[in-house]
């Protein structure tokens, strides 16, 4: 995918392979370097699920880059974070649709697409790019004015003042989950 900067041409050990198994398999390696625990990204032993990733997670990148784009487009050049966003499968024990390496220049934001349907993925998005864009984990009154800022952007609901704040904005924007995150990352769904 020319042009787009989070292609996975970016991550293999040189040429990137014909074979969609091992670009599936070298891709999900080097996502687990930028996992703020590796054990997030673990590589399934399912060749099935990996070739599905060599052969689509290119499209599916290019999607995200839209959405970070279009929280890019909500503040001013000057003030916008060096993001990076990819697609990937987290660990069901972590219970997480994505995740936000604040450690990582640029910031490195995770998402498990398969865990919420294709129109929820900006709002997946939002969430982890206000992390990004305070460079913080906290769900605080900064993260609050940040969210309510990008809902109100990009026509999402925004958040409203509750007294379990943390909680509350712990998921926000709301999304609903698919019942098996696996089975979309097999091609299933
Ligand atoms: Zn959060």
């Amino acid at each position: 995918m020319p042009g787009n900067p989070d292609s996975i041409t970016r991550y293999g050990a040189g040429e990137v392979s014909p074979d969609p198994f091992v670009r599936g398999y070298e891709y999900l390696q080097a996502v687990r370097q930028l996992a703020l625990d590796p054990k997030m990204v673990e590589v399934p032993d399912n060749p099935r699920l990996i070739t599905w990733v060599g052969n689509h997670i290119d499209a599916i990148n290019a999607q995200l880059h839209g959405s970070l784009e279009a929280c890019h487009g909500c503040f001013h050049a000057e003030v916008r974070r060096q993001v990076r966003i990819l697609a990937t499968p987290l660990a069901p024990e972590f219970g997480i649709d994505g995740c936000c390496n604040i450690w990582r220049n640029p910031v490195a934001i995770l998402i498990d697409v398969g865990r919420t349907a294709p129109a929820d993925w900006l709002r997946v998005v939002v969430h982890e790019y206000a992390h990004a864009h305070l460079c913080s984990p906290g769900h605080d009154r900064r993260f609050f004015e940040v969210i309510c800022h990008l809902c109100l952007g990009l026509g999402l609901e925004p958040p409203q003042r509750q007294s379990e704040m943390e909680t509350y904005l712990r998921y926000w924007p709301q999304v609903s989950c698919r019942i098996n995150p696996l089975a979309f990352w097999m091609g299933y769904s």
